[in-house]
């Protein structure tokens, strides 16, 4: 029945999967989300809990291959498409291929993102990396809202979520470029809010500790060489203060799904930090 409602009835389409969802439990029924970044990490751990909740994901990732891999094993309410953010063509692409398939864009999140070790201190910035780190961290995520609000706007809904990083509530992580690109981020969701609210998009973020990924196991492998790669995930895993809680990129994924859902229709230009309580505690030494 659900597909085969007609088209020119959005009201009824609506009014229909929002009694579907509420019987079903699931909170993105038939929505549509298109993930930067979603072919590893946290991107993917969003992609299976918004796909177990009723949506179609589009993952769109810079490495094909695994984006590819990440897709197939998600199944068939997952489809990849080829992106790099810091090309504003393939993110235009990616938004109009979300219209031409499936026919709307409900969900944007912008979570494509790179570290970036820098020295400690300022005197030797590498003006070129800060660059580099800007244009897929912070321009990334400008030309991914500014080309799904092109779509979300003249619908009157959406919403847009972004992934930041506790470097980007405190200063003093040693990781200055990092840190200004997720300040950014922040600052993006904190100045667009105001805009988009008027026309029924929510915009929104989510500040992680630090996660087991590739991106910080990577950096953690290089930091303690000596060190077995389950006791790297280990320490990652604990370095938040809340005890027990063994963080894992699904506790962002569980964060985005909240922000994406009608459960929080009511947010909007929020940063929700997810860090088993560190932020909180400002005599932690790291
Ligand atoms: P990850 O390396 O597992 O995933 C990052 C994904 O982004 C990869 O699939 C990569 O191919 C993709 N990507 C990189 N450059 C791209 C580009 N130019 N265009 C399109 N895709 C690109 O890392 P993750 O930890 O899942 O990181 C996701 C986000 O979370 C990043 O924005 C990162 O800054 C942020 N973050 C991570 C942590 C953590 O501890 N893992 C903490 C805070 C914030």
């Amino acid at each position: 029945l659900r597909k085969n409602l007609p088209c020119s009835r959005p009201l009824f389409a609506e009014s229909f999967n929002r009694l579907l969802s509420t019987q079903t439990g699931r909170k993105l029924q038939d929505k549509v989300a298109l993930i930067t970044g979603g072919a590893s990490g946290i991107g993917k751990a969003a992609a299976t809990k918004f796909i177990n909740n009723g949506a179609i994901v589009i993952i769109a990732d810079i490495q094909q291959q695994l984006g590819q891999e990440t897709a197939k094993e998600l199944g068939p309410n997952a489809t990849f498409i080829t992106c790099d953010v810091t090309k504003e063509s393939d993110i235009s692409d990616a938004v109009d291929f979300s219209v031409s398939e499936y026919k709307q864009l409900d969900i944007m999140y912008n979570n494509a993102g790179i570290p970036c070790k820098t020295p400690p201190s300022i005197v030797n910035l590498d003006l070129e990396l800060f660059d580099k780190v800007m244009e897929i961290n912070v321009r990334g995520v400008m030309a991914g809202i500014k080309h799904a609000t092109r779509v979300m706007i003249p619908r009157g809904t959406g919403s847009i979520l972004c992934t930041a990083s506790v470097t980007g509530v405190i200063g003093g992580m040693a990781q200055h470029t990092y840190s200004v690109s997720k300040f950014a981020v922040i600052g993006i969701v904190k100045s667009l809010a105001s805009e988009l609210s008027g026309h029924g998009i929510r915009v929104n973020c989510i500040s992680p500790f630090a996660i087991p990924t590739p991106f910080v196991m990577n950096e953690m492998d290089q930091i303690y060489p000596h060190l077995d790669s389950q006791r790297l995930v280990e320490i990652v895993r604990n370095v938040g203060v809340l005890k027990g809680a063994n963080c894992e990129p699904n506790d962002i994924a569980n964060a985005a799904l909240y922000l994406a859902s009608d459960d929080a229709r009511y947010i909007s230009g929020h940063n929700l930090v997810v860090d088993g309580g560190f932020t909180s505690f400002k005599n932690l030494e790291f």
